[in-house]
């Protein structure tokens, strides 16, 4: 590592508080959050992506744990009840969630929590931890949304009918959903990697809390 970016991390690490921010990023489903979500993970330090709960089936490529943890709907909902999720929500008649677990041991060393949820998680993580930072990913118009659907391959003619609705629904309260907080689009995947991270990386020296002072200053 050369010395300016040996110097870039430790000053971008000393930013951060004690305790990790919920980065929360939302956008309709084949916009290409993970793609862009997966280079800013490599390129920033202590940020991690929490991994979420679902009852819908696997996909061929998908590793349980990893991907999600793939539950039965008996035992989603079990979990509902003994208060073990952070937030959840049904999309397209599955079940998701946001384990508590995950959000409070890993906020709790240090880390950022980058949350790829659903819009109505986020709006639940708003309400729970006003620090959180919202992100909506759009895409640069619904032709291509639906021609990104379809390359995926992973979506039968139904459930590619399904999401494309959902995004022209999302669309609609976007402006009011996401007032104070990020919209970006997802046109060039490069491109839009480097304005998540500079929001992460602007949203690290925000005054959320008690500021730390500078060696010699406290
Ligand atoms: P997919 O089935 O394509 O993996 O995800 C469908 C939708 O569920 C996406 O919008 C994704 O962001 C959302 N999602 C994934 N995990 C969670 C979660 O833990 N909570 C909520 N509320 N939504 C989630």
């Amino acid at each position: 590592m050369s010395r300016q970016k040996a110097d870039s991390s430790s000053s971008e690490l000393s930013a951060i508080r004690r305790k990790g921010r919920l980065f929360v990023i939302s956008g309709p489903s084949g916009v290409g959050k993970g793609s862009v979500i997966n280079l800013v993970l490599a390129q920033l330090p202590s940020i991690e992506l929490s991994v979420s709960a679902t009852t819908r089936a696997r996909r061929p490529h998908e590793i349980d744990g990893t991907s999600y943890h793939f539950l039965t709907e008996a035992d989603f909902k079990q979990r509902v009840n003994q208060h073990e999720f952070y937030e959840h929500a049904s999309y397209n008649n599955r079940m998701y969630g946001t384990l508590r677990s995950t959000v409070e041991s890993r906020t709790g060393a240090g880390v950022d929590l980058i949350l790829e949820i659903d819009i109505q998680g986020a709006r639940q993580v708003r309400k729970l931890d006003p620090t959180a930072v919202l992100i909506y990913m759009q895409p640069p118009g619904l032709a291509e949304l639906e021609k990104r659907l379809r390359d995926r391959a992973t979506e039968t003619e139904e459930t590619v009918r399904e999401r494309l609705a959902i995004a022209q629904e999302e669309q609609k309260s976007i402006r009011t959903d996401y007032r104070g907080h990020y919209v970006i689009t997802n046109d060039v995947l490069e491109q839009c990697a480097e304005v998540l991270k500079a929001i992460v990386v602007a949203e690290r020296h925000r005054l959320t809390g008690q500021p730390e002072a500078p060696q010699g200053f406290e």
